[in-house]
């Protein structure tokens, strides 16, 4: 079997698309511009990068981009007054703290700072909360993005056996409880589960966050399962160039898959369009408006 390839870049435009269109409406019909705060403490090079592209499509799709770039010595008391001055702010409906933090800052603090109504990456202990409670909250944009693409390519998850590689706050806990609220039987694998390779054996679907290069061969997948690969590694290559890759073996996963996304192409490009999409659901949720339902959990 060769798999389909899961086209998440495609998929993300298609997202975007929508998210620009009801943008659009809410600036036509109730004369509202959805807001995005993106906050980034210090100059890590890869944050750098992640924030840029939030603030480019978050321009691109209509919204009101804010970008608050603060010293790496930042104190906890001086982020926190930000963190304040922008809950209270009505022109912001999303407010994103761009992670990791300098180590001096308590993240659990900080994010729990972030009003859980405008806490669009989802991380607040509030919404983690209702998620994991199977109420309305706001989702975490990797395992959203995840999800709605599980979500097109099966219909229903209903009943199917799913094994998430990782147990992250920010991908493998959430994806979990996404995909158990979706009725899949679910199992959380990590660095100390016994025998990986039969755990991954038995799931339709695999989703894999690990943050290790390539390391879940094809033998491990059973034959038509699903592989969503979270997973971004940059590696050399023999000719000493660099190149991204995910956590798993592609070639070898594509040739039993059923599907599959690919790295670069697939669970990256969702991971922001879910983020405009949040965003905009962040201020409807805000005005009392009727959200659209399609990108939400
Ligand atoms: P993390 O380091 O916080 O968590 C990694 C998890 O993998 C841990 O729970 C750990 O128990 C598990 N693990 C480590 N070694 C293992 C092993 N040998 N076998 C089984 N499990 C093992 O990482 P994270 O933040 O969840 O990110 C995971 C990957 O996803 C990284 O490559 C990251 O870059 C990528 N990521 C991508 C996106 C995106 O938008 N595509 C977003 C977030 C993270």
């Amino acid at each position: 079997m060769t798999a389909q390839v899961i086209d998440g870049k495609a998929f993300a435009g298609r997202v975007r698309e929508k998210v620009a269109a009801q943008v659009a409406s809410l600036k036509a019909e109730h004369n509202i511009t959805p807001g995005l705060a993106v906050v980034l403490v210090g100059e890590d090079p890869a944050s750098q990068v992640y924030v840029r592209s939030k603030g480019k499509q978050t321009v691109e799709a209509g919204m009101n981009s804010y970008e608050y770039k603060l010293e790496a010595d930042t104190s906890e008391s001086d982020l926190l007054a930000m963190i304040d001055k922008l809950n209270a702010d009505d022109n912001v409906h999303g407010i994103l703290v761009q992670l990791p933090l300098p180590k001096h800052l308590n993240e659990d603090l900080v994010i729990n700072r972030i009003a859980p109504s405008k806490d669009v990456d989802g991380f607040h202990i509030s919404n983690v909360g209702l998620l994991g409670t199977g109420q309305k909250s706001m989702v975490p944009c990797t395992p959203l993005g995840c999800l709605l693409m599980l979500r097109d390519h099966h219909g229903s998850l209903s009943g199917m056996d799913a094994v998430v590689i990782g147990r992250s706050n920010i991908v493998g806990k959430p994806m979990a409880q996404l995909l158990l609220n979706d009725s899949c039987t679910v199992t959380i694998a990590h660095s100390r589960t016994k025998n990986l390779a039969d755990v991954v054996r038995r799931a339709d679907i695999v989703v894999a966050a690990v943050g290790r290069p390539e390391m879940v061969p094809g033998d491990w997948i059973k034959e038509g399962a699903t592989v969503i690969d979270v997973g971004i590694n940059r590696i050399e290559t023999d000719e000493g160039k660099t190149k991204l890759v995910g956590d798993v073996d592609y070639d070898s996963c594509a040739a039993v898959a059923g599907a599959i996304t690919p790295v670069p192409g697939g669970v990256g490009p969702m991971t922001i369009a879910c983020l405009l999409a949040n965003t905009v659901t962040a201020c409807c949720r805000i005005h009392g408006l009727a959200e659209d339902n399609e990108f939400t959990a």
